[in-house]
């Protein structure tokens, strides 16, 4: 029997609601504390950040939340995304498991990141917010966010780590294209970047630094919020549309994933594809695997420590109980820059604290490896972020082969690497580097936090 290659759902069956893990989490998530008096944090205290629906959803327990129509609206310009059976990629590995990939890399502006951004601007927008804050990493989430606020009519400020700033200037140039400004972090434009720019001479600047410049911005003006594209409990509500659409896909080609894997930089992909699947294994026993894939250059998940820590360099952020290497951590200078943050999300830290959720890190070269024999196979060139998601799925699928057992593997393609092929270029001459962090390092950057 042939098999059908691409599993499209129409559109009228694109949901309606986000799933909301914490309703089905046995063991609750710790509070977010006070950065200074380091008490459990009032909603209230975050209003001068964050627009008040997006605070509402960050605290709530509640299972089903209501996508709002006009969101819908725009969801339906790239959703929903196909779920793809890896036929190509299966023959090219010999493999008797069956792999499936969903497609998050059709969106406008080739990654998953538009699934929050369009909610934030919208609920800033009718709170009558009329200027954004953010920070971006590679570029994608500010991307997405200047597509949203260009929507919604709202000004957007990005402040987007200086590495990647210099390493890819098309981001810089499509961010530009629809009307957002633009800085290199640290930069003159807040005092904190002016700070870093002294106590780090030469930085090549980090999520983190990124994060306090865009909220010391936020924190002076009234009519000013901020929004974070990972990390935050309201941002991966909105990405499990993700799931919730490969949910039904499955159903439609007749197959169950045993193991679900995604790449993890603060945890927004991940937890959206894997939070409705893990939802069968907390309300219904399912037997069913979840596997994080992280760089071995920032591997929070699997050699940092769960702790109480800021989400940014300066100190803003509440204190948030998650994996993390430390807020100072600079991670090394590898491509997938949307893997380089210091910290996890606060419900993916809980469920892998409680064994729910397996992690794994991966060194560079083995996942432009898996990138590149993917690009081959299904002839998508992945984002670096997503090749550490590949480089999994092609470990599972040979473990598969060598057991001789049928296997199920879903992955999320996060994104495409098309303005990332400096890095392919430097893999394929072979002068990429495969950095792994020492233990040193992780101790030095972890003292003095408890
Ligand atoms: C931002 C990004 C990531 C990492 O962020 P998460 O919040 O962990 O998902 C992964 N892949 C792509 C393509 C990204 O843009």
């Amino acid at each position: 029997m042939k098999t059908t290659k691409k599993i499209v759902l129409n559109e009228n069956d694109m949901p309606r609601e986000w799933y909301n893990i914490v309703a089905d989490m046995h063991t609750k998530p710790m509070p977010p504390l006070h950065p200074v008096t380091k008490q459990p944090l009032a909603p209230a205290d975050l209003e001068p950040i964050f627009a008040k629906e997006l605070i509402k959803q960050e605290v709530s327990s509640e299972r089903w939340i209501e996508i709002p129509e006009e969101v819908r609206d725009l969801y339906r310009i790239y959703r929903p995304t196909p779920l793809v059976r890896a036929s190509g990629l299966e023959k090219a590995l010999d493999t008797p498991a069956k792999i499936y990939f969903k497609n998050e890399s059709v969106s406008p502006v080739g990654s998953h990141k538009l699934n929050s951004a369009i909610p934030q601007a919208y609920y800033n927008k009718i709170e009558g917010i009329t200027s954004i804050t953010t920070e971006t990493g590679a570029g994608q989430w500010g991307s997405a966010m200047s597509v949203a606020c260009q929507h919604f009519g709202i000004n957007l400020q990005v402040f987007m780590v200086k590495i990647s700033y210099e390493q890819k200037p098309y981001r810089k140039s499509v961010m530009n294209t629809y009307g957002a400004n633009v800085i290199a972090s640290p930069s003159n434009l807040t005092e904190v970047g002016r700070r870093m720019q002294q106590q780090f001479p030469g930085t090549n600047g980090s999520l983190g630094m990124a994060i306090s410049e865009a909220m010391e911005l936020a924190m002076k003006d009234e009519k000013t919020k901020y929004t974070l594209g990972s990390v935050l409990n309201h941002v991966t509500l909105h990405q499990t549309i993700i799931g919730l659409e490969a949910e039904k896909q499955m159903e439609i080609a007749g197959d169950y994933p045993d193991v679900v894997i995604g790449c993890f930089g603060g945890g927004s992909n991940f937890s959206g594809i894997a939070f409705p699947f893990l939802r069968h294994k907390l309300t219904e026993g399912k037997d069913i695997r979840l596997i994080a894939v992280e760089p071995a250059s920032c591997p929070k998940l699997t050699r940092g420590k769960f702790l109480y820590d800021y989400g940014d360099t300066e100190g803003f952020t509440p204190l948030l109980p998650m994996y993390t290497l430390g807020h100072n951590f600079e991670p090394a200078e590898i491509h997938a820059g949307g893997l380089r943050y210091h910290g996890a999300g606060t419900l993916v830290s809980q469920l892998r604290k409680d064994g729910l959720i397996e992690a794994e890190a991966i060194k560079q070269n083995e996942t432009f490896e898996a990138g590149v024999l993917f690009a081959r196979a299904e002839g998508i060139v992945p984002a670096p972020e997503s090749t550490h998601a590949i480089a999994m799925t092609i470990r599972e699928a040979l473990k598969a082969k060598e057991e001789g057992k049928e296997r199920v593997i879903l992955f999320n393609l996060s994104g495409h690497g098309l303005i990332d092929m400096a890095a392919y270029d430097k893999y394929l001459s072979g002068s990429l580097s495969n950095y792994e962090v020492s233990d040193a390092e992780i101790e030095k950057s972890l003292a003095g936090l408890k």
